[in-house]
């Protein structure tokens, strides 16, 4: 059986930016994809200047560099112009192959359509048939991560996301965030400009908003808002924000969705799942290692459910609670303070 020091499953963000870490190091790494194309997942593709401050994605990757924002609830607008952009957008696949190809002429051996099947204590099983053994698994194989279920950690937060993919050939470069509490709850709908495209959508915790009743409702607010969804692509997927820790005996890692680290409140996770990738990587590599990033993440998190669950208990008054933060949102000072801490 062949023996490798790090088994990385899963070559989402989290398992590209680990194996890159790892990649400066002598140690044996192997990527397991169980997908074709890397970055094939459902997404906003919506990138932030935190991710930018750490991969440096190159221009021709970006579809959309950001810098107006409008925020609409109810009737109120409130409109930013940033100056600066400070949200990006990717098309996912073409991310994620950017990030593949930084592992060129590397040591980590990457494989894709390989599916990891089964996970032992000192092995795992790829495609039903090939034994392959490890000394450190991480696992970033995201939501239905098949070595956060062999650690027999619970799942229980998660946001189910739904979206549309619109062809538009005049998108508007603006992001647009749509505040409406008797169809989205404590959440929100959100619009990405993309290349000749845009993206629509929203997400909400089953457990307090039935997914099929948040369909419906965002099925209402399109047909209300004139959004034509009848040439797009519906897309749904879940997101983990049950963190449960990432280090487990020093053996078991996990980065990125599978470790629970995208917010309660956005459904954002790039980011969390690109510094917890860099963590685990320099924690397999010195395993005193102390991540201020990653703690600065988990207070991130931590703070997004606060205001997640004020806004749950708040009921009927999450309404006017939307319409002060856009009233707010059109002071100058305000504006900036939310636009930094949100990119
Ligand atoms: C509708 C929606 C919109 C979103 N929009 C945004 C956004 O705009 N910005 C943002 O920051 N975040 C967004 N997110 C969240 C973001 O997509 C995820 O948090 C992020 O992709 C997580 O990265 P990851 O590397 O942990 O996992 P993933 O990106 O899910 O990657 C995991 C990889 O593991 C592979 N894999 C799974 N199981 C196995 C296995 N058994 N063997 C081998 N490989 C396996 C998968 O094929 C996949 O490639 C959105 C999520 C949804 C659902």
């Amino acid at each position: 059986m062949k023996k490798y020091d790090v088994i990385i499953v899963g070559a989402g963000p989290a398992g590209l930016m680990c194996a890159e870490t790892l990649s400066q190091s002598s140690m044996s790494v192997l990527l397991l994809e169980k997908k074709e194309l890397f970055g094939d997942k459902i997404c906003a593709g919506g990138l932030t200047r935190k991710d930018m401050a750490l991969l440096d994605v190159p221009e021709e990757i970006i579809e959309h560099r950001i810098r107006r924002t409008a925020l609409y609830a109810g009737k109120r607008k409130s409109s930013t112009n940033a100056g600066e952009p400070f949200v990006f957008t990717v098309n996912r696949v073409e991310f994620g192959t950017w990030q593949k190809s930084r592992l060129h002429n590397t040591g980590v051996e990457i494989r894709n359509n390989a599916k990891v099947t089964q996970v032992d204590d000192t092995k795992i099983v790829v495609n039903g048939e090939e034994a392959i053994g490890y000394r450190y698994l991480v696992g970033a194989d995201g939501y239905f991560s098949a070595v956060r279920k062999y650690l027999g950690l619970p799942q229980e937060k998660r946001l189910i996301g739904i979206q549309y993919r619109v062809p538009d050939p005049q998108v508007e470069p603006q992001l647009e965030i749509y505040l409406n509490s008797k169809y989205f709850y404590s959440w929100y709908a959100w619009k990405f400009p993309h290349d000749k495209s845009f993206v629509i959508g929203c997400a909400a915790d089953p457990r307090k908003v039935p997914s099929h009743q948040l369909k419906a409702n965002f099925k209402k607010w399109l047909t209300e808002n004139g959004v034509d969804v009848s040439q797009a692509k519906y897309e749904s997927y879940p997101i983990s924000y049950d963190y449960r820790g990432y280090r487990f005996n020093d053996k078991y890692f996990l980065a990125g969705e599978a470790a629970g680290m995208a917010s309660g409140l956005t459904g954002e996770g790039i980011y969390q799942s690109l510094v917890s990738g860099l963590t685990v990587a320099k924690t397999i590599l010195d395993g005193n290692y102390q991540s201020s990033q990653m703690e600065a993440v988990l207070k991130y998190n931590a703070v997004q459910e606060r205001i997640l669950n004020i806004l749950w208990k708040a009921g009927p008054l999450r309404g006017p609670i939307f319409n002060l933060i856009v009233a707010l949102m059109n002071n100058k000072r305000v504006k900036a303070k939310i636009n930094n801490s949100f990119s």
